[in-house]
């Protein structure tokens, strides 16, 4: 009898053990939570991460409320994908893209206020920065299967197509592409505007301290929980991802990078990559291999990182020094950086072989 009770409390035992080991490996935000030395005893660290926006998004939240925190967070970020992916398809940038030069499409709020940003900076970059830029990077097809070299005349072709003063703004959140086969690319500048979306939640919750890591998109909701600054790291365009070539010190910022290392083929030697000149249709070749922008404001530094990618090392300074909170890194293929010169103490240079020009 005894026997037999001790085998039936092993087998209980058994299930309990087991139930425990697939709820957590079933956590579908794939987050671990953890008390935080600090001074205050409330606060916790709760830490996740999840593929999107094409990137491994890593969101750490320092709070008494850490998990609900990081929870909202990845719920805010990944409807924020839905609606802004073009490959998802009941997206609202799909459904623009599908009924261009047919009809207007009704968007979210967060699409309508996004493409309005966009507008923003195509001005600015003198359609540089342009959100109708589908068709090329479709034609290119960069990162995908279906890359090539496209022929000159295709390339001719497909320019036509892009033009940003052609996305109609109309009433009660309605978009219209004015031609047939147009097609709206967020890719340079969603990952800044979520992060910013992120932050102002971060903010409006009074979240003690975060850090929002979306591929070579950082930003930092106020200062570290003992109070010191955040070290955020500049990637090392020539060396393996993880090698760093500085780090710059701050509270409430967002470091944004533009690389040519981030997807790319090589044909004959030559580096075809991501970030596409609309005017010559082919990726930018300005002598820039990678392009930061530290700024309070993410939707800026991911928007101005991939321009002043395409833009070159004078015209970027020119735009830069023009505007508040804007500052930049550019690293060029003579191992020179040209640095903000407002960074100066801010940023700390880790390797020993650029020549460092600040201005
Ligand atoms: P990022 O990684 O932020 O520099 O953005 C690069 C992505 O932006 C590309 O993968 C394209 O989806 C898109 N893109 C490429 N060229 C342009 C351009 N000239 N204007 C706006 N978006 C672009
Ligand atoms: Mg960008």
């Amino acid at each position: 009898m005894n026997y037999k009770r001790f085998l039936f409390a092993i087998l209980i035992l058994l299930i309990i053990i087991s139930g425990i080991y697939f709820i957590g490996r079933e956590n579908p935000n794939n987050s671990v939570s953890s008390p935080e030395p600090s001074n205050n005893s409330e606060v916790t660290k709760s830490e996740g991460s999840e593929f999107l926006m094409d990137t491994l998004v890593r969101v750490r939240i320092h709070d008494e409320n850490s998990e609900q925190v990081l929870d909202e967070v990845l719920n805010k970020l990944s409807y924020l994908e839905d609606i802004f992916s073009k490959t998802i398809e009941d997206s609202d940038i799909n459904k623009i893209n599908l009924n261009a030069g047919v009809k207007p499409v009704k968007v979210n709020e967060e699409t309508y206020k996004l493409l309005e940003e966009t507008n923003k900076f195509a001005k600015i970059t003198d359609g540089v920065f342009d959100p109708t830029i589908g068709p090329l990077v479709s034609l290119w097809g960069i990162g995908t299967e279906e890359e090539q070299l496209p022929s000159e005349k295709k390339i001719k072709e497909t320019i036509e197509r892009v033009e940003y003063k052609k996305i109609e703004f109309q009433e009660n959140n309605k978009i219209f592409l004015a031609e047939k086969d147009m097609s709206i690319d967020l890719g340079a500048i969603a990952k800044g505007y979520a992060a910013d979306y992120v932050i102002s939640y971060l903010n409006e919750k009074d979240v003690d301290s975060a850090f929002i890591n979306m591929g070579g998109n950082v930003s930092v909701h106020r200062d570290k929980v003992d109070g010191s600054l955040w070290n955020i790291g500049i990637q090392d365009p020539v060396r393996n991802r993880g090698n760093i070539i500085a780090a710059v010190e701050g509270e409430d910022i967002s470091v944004v990078t533009s690389g040519n290392y981030e997807r790319f083929f090589i044909e004959d030697g030559v580096r075809y990559h991501h970030i596409i000149n609309p005017e010559t249709g082919y990726p930018a070749r300005k002598g820039i291999i990678s392009s930061t922008v530290i700024s309070n404001n993410s939707s800026y530094a991911d928007a101005l990182s991939t321009s002043f990618y395409i833009l070159g090392v004078e015209k970027s300074f020119e735009i830069a020094q023009e505007m508040e909170d804007v500052n930049i890194v550019l690293l060029t293929k003579d191992d020179k950086a040209y640095v903000s010169e407002e960074l100066k103490g801010q940023i700390t240079f880790t390797v020993d072989d650029l020549e460092i020009i600040y201005r």
